[in-house]
């Protein structure tokens, strides 16, 4: 006889049992909580999502760590064959999380069905979607699921596993949207699908239409209860829960085998890898991580991050290496605070002495048991001071130290809001080091603002350099930046600014730099 699950994950990524998996992290949090969690990876045909059977309360979907078009689709919109995701295979299908809620809407027509994930995240409200170059609704409406989760998730689906235990509706569940008849109290409306998306297309309509789509960009954000109207319904967001460095400790704790697939070559590197922290202050205008974890840092104990250190040394395959402490940036650690919404990058209040990772690091490294704890996630070289960087230098670098300056023109490096710091200057006084190792850069072509002029201007500043990636930038659903790339305008000052859509210009970008390189 089938083994019955309480609920059924179908996911768009290969699962595996390791605290680097959002999908595996969720699993073992519902086990410890008493629910048994089965497991559908990369269905390829309808057939293979009805193979564990139904579950008795629910399916959670979701694409994985990636968004399925940004996984199969170059910045280019060429198909991927082999890229920097090395687990590539064609088996996800575009769209993924659309595909597979419609096989389990028609197979299951009595379970809910519960999205979560980047693709479902970034895909909550009216976007932008650049491999179809339109604005499409929410995919709430699209997949016809009954709620979908933002964010990491944790804390929700335990209360929607709850409430669908205790046969109990599911609203007001902080951190989800769904699509309601109502308009509650105290929600912030955004401009509705009618008037981002309108049916005329003459120039003076989509011109208004693009102005309250940056209109809504402005008002995106994680900490509000948000609604936008669609015909005679709402998209509603409720605001997200608030989690704490115990939640952290509990959840990166769990009894995870920490198995990675034999065949993953991307993931094998990263096996003895610890998350110090989640979230991110930098805000970058083209990431979108500030919809999913947040734009305020949540730490991990510093006792939890060592007992899970001490635990892997007890492995017998461990070699004595960490592959990387860190978390979404190196060196955010320990600069919690949420006292309020506002930037803390601009904020004299913000913890920037990198006193209590250098604690973290010096004490890491003298577990018996251990060689080298490595860094391996990008560093912010705005807020590293010299005695981190030293420390770094001497003892943590793998192969090279990542930073991530991304452009070099002021006017570019405003549109990303990146434009603090020199990270030339943190170049030279890691160079003054001679700690004999090298610094990795990760720089972006044709983003909003470049234009040949500027593009000429980085490929000047990189001449000679090595350890260089270069990507041409990908317009993701709700950034900042992608709001700029579809309007032409900048939300925040209303100027007109220079975009280069032709794949002609944006590959003529990305090569008049790469001839500069080493
Ligand atoms: S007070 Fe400053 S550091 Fe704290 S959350 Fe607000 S902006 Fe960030």
């Amino acid at each position: 006889m089938k083994e019955e699950f309480d609920i059924i994950f179908v996911l768009g990524e290969i699962y595996f049992d390791h605290p680097l998996s959002g999908a595996a992290i969720l699993k073992r949090l519902l086990e410890k909580n008493g629910y048994s969690v089965g497991i559908i990876e990369k269905p390829t045909r309808e057939e293979e999502v009805k193979k564990i059977g139904t579950p008795r309360l629910f399916f959670a979907v979701s694409s994985g760590a990636i968004d399925s078009m940004v996984r199969n689709y170059t910045p280019l919109k060429k198909r991927r064959d082999e890229d920097q995701y090395s687990d590539y295979d064609e088996s996800v299908p575009d769209r993924a999380v659309i595909v597979y809620c419609n096989w389990l809407r028609k197979n299951f027509k009595d379970s809910p069905l519960i999205l979560g994930g980047t693709e479902a995240s970034l895909r909550r409200f009216v976007h932008y979607d650049y491999w179809q170059n339109r604005l499409r609704r929410s995919i709430l409406l699209d997949s016809r699921a009954d709620l979908m989760v933002y964010g990491s998730g944790e804390k929700q689906i335990l209360e929607i596993a709850k409430r669908i235990k205790e046969k109990k509706d599911l609203l007001e569940i902080k951190g989800t949207c769904l699509i309601s008849r109502e308009l509650p109290k105290d929600f912030i409306l955004l401009p509705s699908e009618e008037e981002l998306i309108p049916v005329k297309d003459d120039d003076k309509t989509i011109e208004e239409s693009k102005q309250k789509f940056m209109q809504m960009q402005l008002q995106l954000n994680n900490y509000q209860n948000l609604a936008q109207p669609t015909g005679k319904r709402f998209i509603l967001q409720y605001q997200s829960p608030q989690y704490t460095s115990k939640d952290l400790d509990e959840y990166y704790e769990l009894p995870f085998s920490r198995e990675i697939p034999k065949d993953s070559k991307h993931l094998r590197g990263f096996e003895f890898s610890v998350v110090t922290h989640r979230g991110c202050i930098g805000n970058c205008n083209f990431c979108a991580l500030r919809m999913i974890q947040g734009d305020k840092i949540i730490s991990r104990s510093e006792e939890s991050i060592l007992r899970e250190i001490k635990n892997l040394t007890k492995l017998p395959y461990f070699k004595g290496n960490i592959d990387d402490l860190g978390g979404p940036s190196a060196n955010m650690y320990g600069m919690d605070c949420q006292l309020c919404h506002k930037n803390c990058l601009d904020c004299n209040k913000l913890e920037r002495n990198h006193k209590k990772l250098i604690q973290l690091l010096k004490k890491a490294r003298q577990i018996p048991g251990i060689k080298c704890v490595y860094i391996r996630s990008g560093i912010r070289y705005d807020l590293a001071p010299h005695d981190y960087i030293k420390e770094v230098a001497e003892h943590h670098i793998y192969d090279t130290l990542r930073i991530a300056p991304e452009h070099v023109n002021q006017d570019v490096l405003r549109l990303m809001n990146k434009n603090k710091g020199n990270y030339k200057e943190f170049v030279k006084y890691f160079n003054s080091l001679k700690s004999g190792k090298k610094i990795s850069y990760y720089f972006i072509a044709a983003h909003p603002g470049s234009s040949m002029k500027e593009a000429k201007e980085l490929a000047d500043a990189v001449k000679g350099l090595t350890n260089v990636s270069l990507q041409i930038f990908t317009p993701t659903p709700m950034t900042m930046s992608t709001c700029v790339y579809y309007t032409g305008i900048d939300p925040k000052n209303k100027k007109k600014v220079y975009v280069p859509y032709t794949y002609k210009e944006k590959k003529e970008q990305k090569r008049i730099v790469m001839r500069e390189l080493n």
